[in-house]
């Protein structure tokens, strides 16, 4: 992931895309670093809240290029993608397992064998589509999660994960 200090670095590399955490590229956008070629990645974690509307029309504002979500582990594995329909995030099936409950969403990771994630209830909000995505592919994917209920922003959304 790109840290905001190497922002001399990225001007002379022209990246195609840049992928970092949501606080990371809000600060790239407010020090008007260049846009990349093609797409920003928003990498967040399991403990972490929805990318909301205004934190992607930020970015789209700054950057003007197509704005992606994904989530990683906490061994940096993929977990779940959004993909050019924008219809939520496609699941790695081989990555992770995604279960609907009452709270929310649990998850537990396929691959993360030094702090193992098993049935833990994921900070976003959201549910689980098991239809085909307006790309094409099958798959559950994760939807819903993009807009807070209250309709703003707020700190305790994005909290911590808590084992259920
Ligand atoms: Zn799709």
């Amino acid at each position: 992931m790109f840290e905001a200090s190497a922002i001399g670095g990225l001007r002379q590399f022209a990246p195609e895309a840049i992928a970092a955490s949501l606080d990371t590229l809000k600060q790239l956008a407010q020090s008007g670093a260049p846009a990349p070629a093609r797409a920003i990645l928003v990498i967040s974690g399991l403990g972490e809240g929805a990318l909301y509307e205004a934190d992607r029309e930020t970015l789209w504002h700054a950057f003007e290029v197509p704005i992606f979500e994904q989530r990683h582990g906490a061994d940096g594995a993929l977990l779940a993608w959004e993909c050019e329909a924008h219809e939520g995030l496609h699941i790695v099936e081989e990555n992770a397992i995604f279960e609907q409950c009452s709270q929310g969403v649990l998850v537990t990771s396929l691959t993360d064998r030094r702090h193992p994630v098993i049935r833990v209830t994921a900070a976003f909000t959201g549910g689980l589509q098991p239809e085909r995505c307006g790309c094409g592919r099958s798959g559950v994917r994760i939807t819903g999660a993009a807009v807070p209920q209250d309709g703003a922003r707020a700190g305790s959304d994005r909290r911590s994960i808590s084992v259920s």
